[in-house]
């Protein structure tokens, strides 16, 4: 660690110290700009006034841009009238924005600015629900507005590869279509506000271990079917204004100096116009981060300077300060970056400048934030993310008339564990824990009694000695044999699942089992409560368990979620991005995870998730996509149709449409998956894979016709000989169900070519 920090100062100073003769000599004062000036013009579009601005930009001012002012700041160019652009921490809500991302959560948060935390990502994407995701989106750009900032850093759209990940909680789960489709509505509900959504972390940011350092090996398919899509569709359909490299490797090249990435990939194959952004702290040279196409370098090097000045931040090893306007300018005089190269990355930031509406309208600030219609839609999202998991005898909803008493227990019942830790982490006016939100809801006529349970690792030491271990447990034993239900809200929280660090294992940490298992002897109507945002181990009490409901990171209105969803005032309907395996052993890139030597082979390849589980035959404890309901719901009458697809003569997609009914007798929502099935293509390929969904809200005996158009995509691989997605002739299967292993609906589809 000594070793890293002298390095990344003695990077520091060198730089500080040199003062490149071009400034010096291009000190001639460039000519004054005129009141009307075309690039001022918003009527003009937007590449003419990104040429004209280029065009009146001196080197400096140029390279002066690719460099970060602040922590959270653009350079701006007063001279030019150039606003900085102001980012502010996401994706789950707005983060405070002065500090490191290291320094998180109440006592951390330097400048707290009590916004709205919304559920986490893997939540989110338990909703499935593209419109809220979008709504969300807009309301979190409406307080990135409020609060006088352009930018916002999210969505996050890794892929849940490992359930170690630290970040899990960030991400939209394990399927790339399911996490490109959200990501989608999300970048397109902040960016309709005219902020900026910038998508991260570009590219296979899939663990915290190592994650400066880590080279992962992942081949051309890989890539391209599981950890590109969500980025392509963000860019090609969301439209992201820009997009953050990640810290880690991909075959043997930082993401920041990747040209297979940036320029071949990223601006290449997918088009995008926007600029590329760093993620912090990570990038290692000039001329070849430059080259590879990455644009804006942040944070600056001054506050990457105080950041690693202040107590207890870790070293990010000597990823910053390079592409500072004096570095930069000397690799131009060197011929080692061509002035087409830094026009390209100065024009792509001009460009978002222009194109976001900050040039012509900056946001002052002033707003409010955390309003009831923003704090509505957190309260939505967490309560359709919730899953219901089992529910044995319909032990829920809770039946008020029955009930007197509920023992309301667990580290994660009395303290409302938002969200995980690190950059993400919003630190909200108010947040309702499951005991507030149960209390609440259950009124006078219902007698709440709680208890602790067993001390979360980490939060009080005088939890953790055996006599006050016994203790806790006998309280929320006793609790519970006195009541007539009682909840156990079991988890982790932020200072043990979060950024920078994967969780050591899949068990639940503190103890945790231990207390579900003596409150399901205490009581055998017990309700289990998971408030975690990555899988973790159940086998130990779950056959004991009658119900059991994942409420993931709810953000700060998930402890009413809950109570909704535990009375039977919403009907569950979230369903699981993510397999939930028996035990980590099962994972397919177990032995794989976390590398040898710094080295991590992707070795499970396009078998990540459902696409191994289904097609290896390991069964999971809950399949991707599982959740129940409290009404039932019936699918028929599949029909699917190929057509021409338009302006593509004689290739076929195919139109499929189904009829859903709600069978029971409460209004609620189905989220119907379509998966296809390849059984004829040359290579190996999963046993299917998830191409279309739909959230489906039917009253008790409502009927509804669901529609899904399927593209060429649907159908396709990406082939290493053709470097090309490709669809082969011949028999797929569409298939239509409630999770990847209920599967209720099946036809055939010929496609012809
Ligand atoms: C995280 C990013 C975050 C950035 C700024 C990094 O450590 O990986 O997701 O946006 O810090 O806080």
């Amino acid at each position: 660690m000594r070793r890293t920090l002298n390095l990344f100062f003695a990077t520091i100073f060198a730089a500080a110290a040199f003062v490149p003769t071009a400034i010096q000599a291009q000190s001639t004062p460039p000519a004054a700009v005129p009141a009307h000036a075309p690039y001022k013009n918003a009527s003009l579009p937007v590449e003419k006034r990104v040429a004209d601005l280029l065009g009146r930009m001196t080197l400096e001012e140029k390279a002066t841009m690719l460099s970060g002012a602040g922590w959270m700041e653009s350079a701006p160019i007063e001279r030019l009238g150039i606003p900085a652009i102001k980012m502010a921490d996401g994706p789950l809500g707005v983060r405070s924005w002065a500090g490191s991302s290291a320094i998180t959560g109440l006592a951390g948060a330097r400048l707290r600015v009590l916004s709205t935390s919304f559920p986490a990502g893997v939540a989110m994407a338990a909703t499935w629900d593209q419109e809220l995701v979008q709504r969300e989106g807009q309301a979190i750009g409406q307080e990135v507005k409020a609060l006088g900032r352009d930018m916002i850093l999210g969505p996050t759209v890794n892929i849940n590869r490992v359930p170690l990940w630290g970040r899990n909680f960030e991400g939209y789960g394990e399927d790339p279509y399911l996490a490109g489709r959200l990501a989608v509505a999300y970048i397109k509900g902040v960016q309709h506000e005219g902020v900026i959504a910038s998508v991260k972390h570009f590219d296979a940011n899939n663990q915290e271990f190592e994650r400066h350092r880590i080279d992962e090996q992942i081949d051309a398919r890989t890539l391209h079917e599981i950890y590109l899509p969500a980025f392509k569709a963000a860019v090609e359909e969301g439209g992201a204004w820009t997009v953050m490299s990640a810290y880690n490797k991909v075959n043997g090249e930082h993401c920041a100096e990747s040209a297979p990435l940036l320029k071949e990939i990223l601006k290449g194959e997918f088009g995008f116009k926007g600029f590329v952004v760093s993620d912090w702290g990570s990038t290692y040279s000039t001329a070849a981060t430059v080259n590879a196409g990455m644009d804006l370098e942040m944070p600056g090097r001054e506050p990457m300077r105080a950041w690693f000045a202040e107590p207890g931040t870790q070293a990010a090893g000597n990823g910053a300060g390079w592409l500072t306007a004096d570095k930069v300018l000397a690799e131009v005089k060197a011929g080692h970056i061509s002035e087409a190269a830094l026009d390209d990355n100065a024009g792509r930031i001009l460009r978002v400048i222009f194109l976001s509406g900050i040039f012509d309208h900056p946001h002052l600030g002033g707003g409010e934030v955390n309003t009831p219609a923003q704090a509505a839609v957190a309260l939505e999202g967490a309560t359709e993310s919730i899953v219901l998991l089992k529910n044995f005898g319909s032990l829920l909803p809770l039946n008020e008339k029955k009930i007197h008493s509920i023992a309301v227990i667990g580290p994660n019942a009395v303290v409302a564990r938002t969200g995980g830790g690190g950059s993400s982490l919003v630190v909200p006016k108010y947040a309702i824990s499951p005991l507030e939100g149960i209390r609440a809801r259950a009124g006078s006529g219902i007698e709440i009694k709680s208890a602790l349970g067993v001390g979360m690792d980490g939060e009080a030491p005088e939890q953790d000695t055996p006599e006050a271990r016994a203790r806790l447990l006998k309280e929320a034993a006793d609790a519970a044999a006195h009541a007539d239900v009682a909840v156990v809200v079991v988890g982790r929280y932020e200072k043990i699942e979060r950024e920078d660090f994967d969780v050591k294992t899949m068990d639940l940490p503190a103890g945790q089992d231990e207390l579900i298992e003596a409150i399901e002897a205490a009581n055998p109507r017990t309700v289990v409560v998971l408030n975690t945002g990555d899988p973790v181990t159940m086998t130990k009490w779950l056959d004991k368990t009658p119900a059991l409901l994942d409420m993931w990171y709810g953000g700060q209105e998930a402890g009413r979620a809950l109570a909704a969803i535990l009375f039977g005032d919403a009907n569950p309907s979230g369903k699981l991005p993510v397999s939930l395996p028996k035990r980590w052993e099962d994972n397919p890139a177990y032995g794989n995870y976390p590398g040898v030597n710094l080295k991590e082979n992707y070795a499970e390849g396009i078998y990540v998730g459902y696409r191994y589980y289904d097609t290896k035959n390991v069964e999971p404890l809950f399949p991707f996509g599982f959740g129940l309901s409290y009404t039932k719901f019936e699918y028929s009458e599949l029909t699917v149709t190929p057509y021409i697809i338009a302006g593509k003569t004689g290739l076929t997609g195919a139109v499929v449409s189904l009829k859903m009914r709600n069978a029971g007798a409460r209004a609620g929502a189905e989220v119907v998956e379509l998966y296809v099935r390849d059984g004829h293509s040359k290579i190996d390929r999963p046993a299917h894979e998830l191409k279309g969904f739909r959230r489906v809200e039917l009253k008790p005996g409502e009927t509804q016709t669901v529609a899904f158009t399927l593209g060429r995509g649907a159908f396709s691989y990406w082939s290493p000989e053709k470097k090309a997605w490709t669809a082969e002739p011949g028999t797929f299967e569409i298939q239509v169900g409630a999770s990847s292993r209920d599967i209720r609906l099946r036809a055939p589809l010929e496609l012809k070519r």
